[in-house]
């Protein structure tokens, strides 16, 4: 018994036993006083409080206040003072933390806390702290809490605000990625066993504007409902925007799954919406993306679904998200950075491939081909003349084209002290024509470069005059007056028709390299390229070869009556040092 163990020993004012040998009547007297300013201490705060000395043979209660004992349920005037006595000292969260402090040296703990069983579901801030050990008395500690649940509760509630959508109750963006992320931590995550699908209702705007915000809002509710009814219980429903939904699936069976719920969203939504007095009918938009261990975070993933999300609004059905064309997209638009940064700074190169007259083998001129390098490795003219199309970066890129092709043919007279017998052929694209000022851009680079219109050759691909005729021939009618040349480029891969071609200032056709290439294996090529050379000669056109590789093609062209021919077999594109030396070897 506690009060057997601790007989013959001094003892508090509040009856604690205290381990304090030889002491003397004073003394008791003084520690009677110390007791009452302690308890009177204790009970002056606001806050749970206990003094526990820690006696060789365990650590008591020495006093504690009413806010204490309420928490504790428990009152140390009752009896038994032995904090292994006092269940919410005893274990749980907090007697375990005491236990280690008591045995350790530290001056101070502090904790946060939540015990369900011992504290009745209250938040405390817990500290426990050594006090000054006074002459003569066993070490003393302060427990003190401080309850904090009302903070915790208003921020709890705070957060379930914040993670909800307010008109349609559901979780919203925010908590929709806070899922995806715990999934994609949580370390039994396994790659395909979870998707997420973005749902975008299809004529919400239309609704919106036409019956107002408060039918939109009804919609945006009654379309929410419709989606849950589709959905398993453990499947989570989030409004990620406006009139977007995001859906995170477990999936059992794989892909296949995550199939069958879009399709069981989009069987909910066959019956039409009754909206006041309306019977509207909505559809959606299903975009699908697999969590696999590739993605990074929920953002990531949300992503990939609308990506997927944005085909299936074009395409009509749902759609999975496939990495390698968002790969691709992405690569598209940084290269539409990139190249808007590199055209400003002048980064661009113009390469010069010779185009050799055929009966002489002499050099007639040169085609300016344009050259990038993206850290370090060449972008094919294949991959950014579209994007640059698309961007209408081409204006800028086709007007340096022009100039600095005129200007390197300038230069090169200037070097070698005479007019060279070479003229240039610069590209150009269908959009320059439609959104430039091409014979302005023309006159200003010849004017510039010092050389006479006669010695350039612009190459149009038939794609321009298709699909603008009018616009076209106004602009070559205009060119002609500085007697610039116009060739059609890739001749045979368009549609041109034969009264265009007539009714065009064309003066050459360049033949297109993939029926030059297939020549030799016999087959249509060809008879294709024999046509279109005789087509030529019929309206008076001169011709092109393109990508002559070897020397075999160039007999068969020459035996054929081809005017001039381009390709390997003479030269790959060189820059402009590289193909005045050529020329100059090769002068007619
Ligand atoms: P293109 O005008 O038909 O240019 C001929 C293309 O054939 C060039 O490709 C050239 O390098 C390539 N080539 C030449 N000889 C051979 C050969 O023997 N075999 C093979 N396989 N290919 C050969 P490149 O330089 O990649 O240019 C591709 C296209 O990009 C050009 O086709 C042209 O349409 C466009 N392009 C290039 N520079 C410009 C430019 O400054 N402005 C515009 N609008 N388009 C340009
Ligand atoms: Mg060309
Ligand atoms: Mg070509």
């Amino acid at each position: 018994m506690h009060a057997a163990e601790t007989r013959g020993r001094g003892r508090s004012p509040s009856g604690a036993a205290i381990e304090a040998p030889g002491r003397t009547p004073l003394s008791s007297d003084l520690d009677r006083l110390l007791g009452q300013v302690r308890q009177a201490y204790l009970d002056a705060l606001p806050i749970a409080a206990v003094m526990i000395t820690l006696a060789e043979d365990g650590a008591c209660v020495e006093c504690a206040n009413d806010h204490f004992r309420t928490i504790a349920e428990w009152d140390e005037r009752m009896g038994d003072r032995r904090v292994s006595h006092i269940p919410v000292l005893r274990g749980g969260p907090i007697g375990t933390r005491l236990a280690t402090f008591i045995r350790s040296d530290d001056p101070a703990y502090q904790f946060e806390t939540a015990d369900g069983r011992s504290i009745a579901g209250r938040h405390f801030t817990v500290r426990f702290a050594r006090l000054k050990r006074l002459p003569g008395h066993p070490p003393r500690l302060l427990l003190s809490m401080i309850d904090r649940t009302a903070q915790v509760e208003t921020e709890k509630s705070l957060r379930s605000e914040m993670l909800r959508d307010s008109l349609t109750g559901l979780p919203n963006r925010f908590a929709f990625n806070e899922k995806v992320d715990a999934v994609l931590a949580d370390p039994t995550f396994r790659e395909g066993s979870y998707a997420v699908l973005a749902v975008d209702m299809t004529r919400f705007s239309r609704v919106n504007e036409c019956m107002g915000a408060l039918a939109g809002d009804e919609l945006l509710i009654t379309f929410a409902r419709r989606l849950v009814s589709a959905l398993r219980p453990s499947d989570m429903l989030a409004r990620t925007s406006g009139d977007e939904f995001g859906i995170l699936l477990r999936l059992d069976r794989g892909l296949p799954d995550a199939l069958r719920a879009a399709e069981r969203i989009k069987a909910v939504l066959t019956l039409p919406f009754r909206l006041s007095e309306l019977e509207i009918r909505v559809d959606c938009a299903i975009g699908c993306a697999i969590l696999n261990l590739g993605v990074s975070n929920a953002d990531e993933v949300l992503r990939n679904a609308q990506f997927a999300l944005k085909r299936a609004k074009r395409l009509g059905s749902t759609q999975v998200y496939e990495p390698i064309q968002a790969a691709a997209v992405r690569r598209r638009f940084s290269i539409e950075t990139e190249l808007r940064c590199a055209i400003e700074a002048e980064e661009l190169k113009l390469a010069y491939q010779p185009l050799i007259d055929l009966d002489s083998g002499k050099v007639a001129g040169f085609e300016a081909l344009a050259r990038w390098q993206l850290d370090g490795q060449p972008v094919a003219p294949a991959e950014f003349i579209p994007v640059a199309e698309e961007s209408g970066l081409i204006v800028q890129l086709g007007r340096w084209a022009l100039e600095s092709a005129t200007r390197t043919l300038g230069d090169w007279d200037r070097r070698a002290g005479r007019v060279l017998p070479f003229h240039i052929s610069v590209n150009l694209s269908p959009i320059q024509i439609s959104r430039d000022d091409i014979a302005g851009a023309v006159s200003g680079a010849l004017a510039a470069a010092g050389i006479s219109g006669d010695r350039l050759t612009l190459e149009l691909t038939e794609s321009a005059i298709i699909h603008d005729p009018d616009r076209v021939a106004k602009a070559l009618s205009a060119l002609k007056k500085f007697r610039v040349r116009i060739a059609m480029d890739d001749f045979g891969t368009g549609f041109t028709s034969l009264a265009m071609l007539q009714k065009l200032p064309i003066d050459l056709l360049k033949i297109d390299q993939s029926f030059v290439a297939g020549m030799l294996s016999g087959g249509d090529s060809s008879a294709i390229v024999r046509a279109i050379l005789s087509l030529a000669r019929a309206l008076g056109m001169e011709t092109t070869a393109e990508g002559i590789d070897s020397a075999d093609l160039r007999e068969l062209l020459t035996e054929l009556g081809c005017t001039y021919g381009q390709g390997y077999h003479f030269s790959e594109p060189l820059c402009a040092d590289e193909a005045l030396a050529y020329g100059l070897e090769r002068e007619p």
